[in-house]
């Protein structure tokens, strides 16, 4: 397994060459879009990778289901429902989704950003400082990494220039969908987005969810198997934003990306796996990141479909 990762490198790496890095928080544009890592974890217990594997990137939307997973353990499924929907957008993951003077939770889903401040009100905790301690812990839960960290530097490089963000923040609070003080719920999503994380660490969060809610070799769940379900759905038809019709039809797994270059993919019941390569296509997706899936998903027969 070990060579096939290292030969789908060398077959996508050329790939990146027609992506760009992020540079719209201007932090991610030092990233070097030469460096790609692929790590599995598979339910036979192997854990296999290649290339920049421990190279760590900021996690990005891929906390985007971590924060689903935390909305879910401490709502539940129906009160997180009725107040953002599960519809695919259709749109990239920072548009100004509403019509007609309305915004209604059916406009927005958890995988887009709307969805993902909106979902950083639910997190339970009395003060924002600690909702975000709380995500920080169940991120680490999730990899089996005690040691990840916040990446200062993009934390407040998009601090200071997320004012798109901004802007789709205020639209929620003028529509009644967050009762919070805006800039403060902006915070929590601006330290969850700039969460370091590896390859490695991806491959273990998107096993967990491939496996219900349990880690490698261990009995407790870190959260129900309903909640798997819930999270992995709405990562097939909204993971990859308005690329995830295409990335289903070419690749068949749930998965999501972000603008650090991460992809974290969800085999269910087989395996996880977490890719870097940081140079990204016109949706903000990976764009050797995803060459590199559908050639692992043509070979090892991923697509659920
Ligand atoms: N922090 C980024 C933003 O809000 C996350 C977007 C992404 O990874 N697609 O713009």
């Amino acid at each position: 397994m070990d060579e096939l990762l290292e030969k789908t490198i060398e077959e996508c790496a050329a790939f990146s060459k027609k992506g760009k890095v992020a540079s719209y928080i201007p932090e991610l544009e030092k990233a070097n879009p030469a460096d790609f890592g692929i790590a599995i974890l598979s339910s036979d217990g192997r854990f296999s990778r290649a290339g920049d594997c421990h190279k760590r990137f900021t996690i990005q939307s891929i906390v985007k289901p971590v924060l689903l997973l935390q909305a879910l353990l401490d709502n539940g499924v129906e009160y997180v429902r009725a107040h953002v929907g599960v519809e695919a957008t259709g749109k990239p993951f920072d548009a100004i989704n509403y019509t007609e003077q309305s915004l209604l939770s059916d406009h927005i889903n958890p995988m887009v950003n709307m969805g993902a401040i909106a979902m950083c009100t639910m997190i339970g905790g009395g003060s924002y400082e600690e909702k975000f301690r709380r995500l920080l812990d169940l991120t680490r839960r999730l990899a089996g990494n005690d040691s990840i960290e916040l990446d200062e530097r993009v934390y407040l490089s998009e601090k200071r220039t997320g004012n798109k963000n901004r802007a789709l923040a205020y639209l929620l609070k003028t529509y009644n969908m967050i009762e919070d003080d805006v800039e403060e719920v902006l915070d929590c999503y601006f330290r969850a987005c700039s969460i370091q994380v590896d390859c490695v660490d991806l491959a273990h969060i998107g096993f967990t969810l491939a496996n219900h809610g349990r880690r490698m070799r261990e009995e407790e769940r870190i959260f129900p198997a309903e909640y798997a379900s819930y999270v992995n759905a709405i990562l097939m038809t909204c993971g990859m934003y308005d690329g995830s019709g295409d990335f289903a039809v070419k690749v068949g797994v749930p998965a999501k990306s972000g603008v650090g270059g991460g992809i974290m993919a969800v085999v269910p019941t087989r395996m996880g796996i977490g890719i870097f390569s940081p140079a990204l296509d016109e949706k903000g997706n990976s764009i050797a990141g995803i060459r590199a899936l559908e050639t692992l998903s043509r070979k090892l027969y991923l697509s659920i479909f």
